[in-house]
């Protein structure tokens, strides 16, 4: 398959996670508890030592949540509420600090999955504030939703991978209207 377009850090940290799912390939990393263990490794992400199914469900949650806010689509007001959920859940805030101009994230985290979910929120939430999130995009194809970002000068691609996703959206409007044309009037 043709590679598609990865995040720069921090946003990488939000790409990742909503493709730790693979539509396409009906494919979920995020099952097993050695898998999400996995992924906050990879992330350099605090992880309970054993996830059990609650905090599996909650991360996949989570990433759905993050996958239907980057769509905005009609799913994005259900998602804004439980991403705000988790926001409230974990005390994530703003945090003013002394020395040089900037912010930093906090929150009431009491356990080691507290930690990385409001990790992810804060890079998020910075993200949404300084713009770069309008780059980080799901595809548009119903059957693949993958985020990627979109490197195009104006930022209006529509498709993880032009010559995959937006290949088959031309072929399947073309056959509508093929089918259409077909019809007797
Ligand atoms: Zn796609």
């Amino acid at each position: 398959m043709t590679p598609r377009p990865a995040a720069p850090p921090p946003l990488a940290v939000l790409q990742h996670l909503v493709n730790t799912r693979e539509l396409l390939e009906n494919h979920d990393d995020l099952t097993a508890p050695a898998g999400l263990v996995a992924w906050a490794e990879a992330e350099g992400l605090p992880c309970p030592p054993r996830p059990t199914q609650a905090d599996l469900t909650r991360v996949r949650r989570f990433r759905e949540a993050l996958r239907q806010l980057l769509h905005r689509g009609e799913g994005a007001p259900a998602a804004a509420a439980e991403l705000n959920g988790e926001l409230a859940r974990t005390g994530t805030r703003p945090l003013l600090h002394a020395g040089p101009p900037g912010t930093e994230f906090t929150g009431d985290a009491t356990t080691p999955l507290d930690v990385a979910i409001t990790r992810v929120l804060a890079t998020l939430i910075t993200a949404s504030l300084d713009g770069s999130l309008s780059r980080l995009k799901i595809c548009g194809a119903e059957d693949c939703l993958w985020a990627y970002y979109d490197r195009s000068p104006n930022a209006a691609s529509r498709w993880c991978e032009t010559s995959v996703c937006g290949a088959r959206h031309k072929m399947r409007a073309y056959r509508a209207r093929q089918a259409a044309a077909a019809q007797p009037s």
